[in-house]
């Protein structure tokens, strides 16, 4: 696509990344075929094709207007799309760089500013959210149906290995996960003990920086990712193996470190070694195969009425990390049998804090994939991120829950 980019951004970094991505598109609109957000609406300029045409015209200095920011509010940063391009169009790349622009020319104001600014602040930060979970916790069966399907009820970490071993591994403890699903790193640390490795949390690491990044408060973000890399950074210089992902969202997020640091002289090479050392959890057992199996064999027989599971692959970890077929084959290789899931390229409407921000939308995906999920009658429905086992779970009665909380569960009978 021909561009000629306006003098304000022009000769920047965002400026030139833009044209790079913005050339690569031939405008064929295969990608609006598999879009979410355009199969609900059916506007071409809710599908990435229209959006793309939004963010260039902007870019070329035409002013945006709160419906061009609207269009690109109610994009889930899925990533569909990509995965979809014949040509390799960066599109969510383009997508953060014309939010960041339209967000300085379309300033937001009054309930829209107050609820962004509130998750901004609320989110990131595992304390303040953490006693704010368990107040709602706490008065749980008296909140109302909309807000005690964001409530998940309290649970706990589960019992922690006691024995340390020489090989070490760094786990993001994150920001929400923590308090709403503890079992999940619980259930990982327990099963990475029985691998021989250790699970390290250290204390200085929060947030990946996803939740400031979605609401586009690009320099909050970047704080984010320096802020752990100063956590890890002693660990992976006295030998842990690299760092494991136990959030898919968090995990895509982390490999553009190196992206979002590339200008900062100070971080932008140990933010490239991070990156290298980041792994989804999926890929760290996949890659312990010969101890897992022997561990699998000595594990009772599943029982017939929880064998059949649905699993819903996060797009962050289908269209981010481009991780298919991992986990389905570890769940396969404990005795589970995977039910057949309709369009399990969409989207379930969590993304982030879409489902607070454009809950209309996001409901209306929710409820399709619910019905796509239970469909094959599944004993529990699981997941490879926080966003989604919550945002699936406050819509049906199924279980819902990670995946490696059913590994640890088979591990452990
Ligand atoms: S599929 Fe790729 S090249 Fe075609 S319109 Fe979409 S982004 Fe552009
Ligand atoms: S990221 Fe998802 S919602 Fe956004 S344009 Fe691409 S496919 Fe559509």
């Amino acid at each position: 696509m021909e561009t000629h980019l306006a003098d304000f951004i022009k000769h920047t970094t965002a400026g030139r990344e833009a044209e790079e991505i913005l050339r690569r598109c031939v405008h064929c609109g295969f990608c609006t075929a598999t879009c979410p957000t355009y199969q609900l609406l059916g506007d071409e300029l809710d599908g990435p094709r229209g959006r793309i045409y939004l963010i260039k015209q902007v870019l070329e200095g035409v002013e945006p207007t709160e419906k061009t920011r609207l269009h690109l509010d109610r994009c889930l940063s899925c990533r569909s799309c990509e995965t979809t391009c014949p040509s390799g169009v960066q599109y969510t790349r383009l997508l953060d760089i014309g939010r960041e622009v339209v967000e300085s020319k379309v300033p937001r104001t009054g309930s829209d500013a107050f609820m962004r600014g509130a998750l901004r602040n609320l989110l990131p930060r595992a304390t303040l959210f953490g006693a704010a979970m368990k107040l709602g916790q706490s008065v749980r069966l008296l909140l109302p149906g909309v807000l005690r399907a964001k409530v998940p009820p309290p649970s706990s970490a589960g019992p922690a290995p006691r024995a340390g071993h020489a090989r070490k591994m760094i786990a993001l403890a994150g920001c929400v996960q923590p308090s709403m699903y503890p079992n999940i790193n619980g259930a990982t640390r327990r099963v990475l003990d029985r691998l021989g490795i250790e699970m390290v949390e250290p204390s200085g690491a929060g947030c990946c920086g996803a939740v400031r990044a979605h609401l586009n408060a690009a320099e909050g973000a970047r704080d984010d990712a320096r802020r752990n890399i100063d956590a890890w950074w002693p660990l992976l210089e006295s030998g842990a193996e690299g760092l494991v992902m136990t959030a898919s969202g968090c995990g895509s997020h982390v490999l553009e470190y190196a992206h979002l640091l590339q200008d900062d002289p100070d971080y932008a090479l140990k933010a490239a070694r991070v990156v290298l050392a980041t792994r989804d959890i999926s890929e760290v057992i996949t890659a312990e195969a010969a101890g897992l199996a022997p561990l699998l064999q000595a594990c009772k027989a599943l029982p017939e009425a929880q064998r059949a599971l649905a699993f819903h692959s996060p797009c962050s970890l289908q269209h981010g990390l481009k991780i298919r077929g991992t986990v389905e084959s570890l769940l396969s290789a404990a005795g589970y049998t995977l039910t057949a899931v309709a369009d399990s390229h969409l989207c379930c409407g969590s993304a982030g804090t879409y489902s607070v921000l454009q809950p209309v939308l996001s409901k209306r995906l929710q409820d399709n994939k619910i019905a796509a999920l239970t469909a094959g009658g599944p004993s529990a429905i699981v997941s490879a991120n926080v966003g989604c086992v919550g945002h699936l779970q406050g819509a049906t009665d199924v279980p819902v829950m990670h995946w490696i909380e059913m590994l640890d569960a088979r591990l452990s009978s």
